[in-house]
């Protein structure tokens, strides 16, 4: 196990992700209070997408789909800001996460088919969502955020003993990959 994990580290920082480590599985706790953060619609995506809550099911659906990964990694992209208003900055670390993200899915895609990525935002494979009127495009390539699992993303990090701030004018963007 020990060297799988150390295996998908490399594959990450090879994929350009700024830090990688392995995700403490048996510490995630899904938490309706997140969910409950996500429908004060600071993102502007509830209930607008397939894989953001209500549309990607229940906590608990969410919670039992991810309690059959026995492992996993976390990832990051840090970017750096040159004051703290500088949205260019994070929009840039938000491609540059969404870009590693997407390359390190192919590459592990191909060894581990029921892989369960989470990433750090709503799915945008699609430019518009189908969601309510028509079923996903893409079930099997849709991708949910940590917070859609209802995980609290600082206190993963924390519990898995990996930074999830790099300190003032730095942005940082979190996602994870669970197997099996
Ligand atoms: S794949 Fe397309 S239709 Fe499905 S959740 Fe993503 S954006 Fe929506």
């Amino acid at each position: 196990m020990k060297e799988k994990i150390e295996a998908l580290v490399e594959e990450a920082i090879a994929c350009g992700f700024t830090a990688a480590g392995e995700l403490n599985v048996s510490a995630l706790e899904f938490m309706p209070e997140v969910r409950e953060m996500c429908s004060a619609d600071r993102c502007h995506q509830y209930g607008k997408n397939w894989r953001c809550p209500p549309g990607c099911g229940s906590i608990e659906e969410a919670s039992l789909r991810a309690k059959e990964y026995s492992f996993g990694i976390l990832v990051q992209t840090v970017g750096k800001m040159e004051d703290d208003f500088d949205y260019e900055a994070i929009q840039e670390t938000s491609r540059r996460h969404d870009e590693n993200f997407a390359a390190l899915v192919r590459k592990v895609k191909s060894r581990h088919p029921d892989m369960l990525p989470m990433g750090a935002g709503t799915c945008t494979l699609c430019e518009v969502c189908t969601y309510p009127d028509e079923p996903c495009r893409f079930p099997d390539e849709a991708i949910s955020s940590m917070e859609a699992y209802g995980l609290w993303v600082s206190k993963v990090c924390e519990l898995s003993g990996m930074p999830y701030n790099y300190g003032r004018q730095t942005v940082a963007f979190t996602s994870c990959y669970l197997l099996k």
